[in-house]
């Protein structure tokens, strides 16, 4: 435990390029600084549409080798965020993505969502008691925005966070250890409405249709963030991020779209909400350091 770095901070994903359109420069940022970032990654996202027509092949209805393709994928851009610790939830392939809620896939022997929370919460509370990570990042309950796998990935962070304070709870899996602050991933509605207003005055020359601000994960009222990262030093890397997730996104001119081609904006402030332990900002101000107020 001593050669661990001061600060450290786990952020817990349902698939990969969910770490990048949503926490990319927070990750950059802070693994620039010396923190140790540490993701977990719940499956391998198996049942994401294939962008590329080259790659089409991978598709789950053809070949299904998409999990292990975006493996390499989600190495590739941990290289670019310059992030050395990031794992697959029980191992590569140990929970298989669920698809969108409603498809047969939800059912499917191993999907994540039919997967009994305790039992992929104990393979979590062994990551969060080696790593004693001081900040946790997950999804809010509705995994943002309904994703199985998502509401998923929330239950089983909270729940993971509850069990590794717990000394009672499997003493084999490593001495308790309790994470100070939790974060749900947000916009705030003014943001996402100021991005979604300069792609529309890009529209054109840009993606050929606009995402609603509904498709976009996690936004709320604004008086709901209370935590802002400038990741703007880092957009370049989070941008080379996603797109490593080829399979995924497209990045364009400062924004990008998933396999429906619809353009969404590119955010390179990220926020969260404080869903559990203090801030550290004065009263009535948002925080700029997700370990504000944390003792190293
Ligand atoms: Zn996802």
């Amino acid at each position: 435990m001593t050669d661990l770095p001061a600060r450290r901070l786990l952020l817990v994903h349902a698939h990969p390029d969910d770490e990048s359109i949503n926490n990319g420069a927070t990750m950059a940022k802070y693994a620039a600084e010396g923190a140790r970032v540490t993701l977990v990654t719940c499956t391998r996202g198996e049942e994401g549409e294939v962008i590329p027509p080259g790659l089409a092949h991978l598709a789950p209805d053809r070949e299904d080798r998409l999990g292990p393709h975006r493996v390499g994928e989600l190495a590739a851009a941990m290289r670019e965020l310059g992030v050395t610790d990031h794992r697959f939830l029980g191992g590569p392939g140990r929970f298989r993505d669920s698809g969108m809620m409603g498809v047969p896939q939800n059912h499917r022997e191993g999907a994540f969502w039919g997967t009994p929370v305790d039992i992929a919460a104990a393979h979590l509370v062994e990551v969060v008691r080696e790593v004693r990570p001081q900040v946790l990042v997950t999804y809010d309950p509705d995994g943002g925005y309904g994703h199985p796998d998502h509401i998923q990935a929330h239950r089983v962070a909270v729940r993971a966070a509850d069990l590794a304070a717990d000394p009672s709870y499997a003493p084999g899996l490593g001495a308790p250890h309790t994470i100070a602050k939790i974060y749900w991933n947000r916009v705030p509605r003014s943001a996402a409405e100021e991005g979604f207003a300069a792609l529309r005055a890009a529209t054109g020359t840009v993606f050929p249709g606009v995402a609603a601000l509904e498709d976009v994960p996690g936004v709320v009222d604004d008086e709901l963030v209370t935590t802002e990262i400038d990741g703007t030093p880092y957009a370049d890397r989070k941008t080379a991020a996603m797109c490593a997730h080829a399979t995924q996104i497209t990045v364009r001119d400062g924004f990008f779209a998933l396999s429906n081609n619809l353009g969404q904006p590119l955010f390179t402030r990220e926020w969260y909400q404080l869903a559990r332990g203090a801030s550290g900002a004065p009263a009535g101000e948002r925080e700029t350091d997700l370990f504000a107020g944390v003792a190293a």
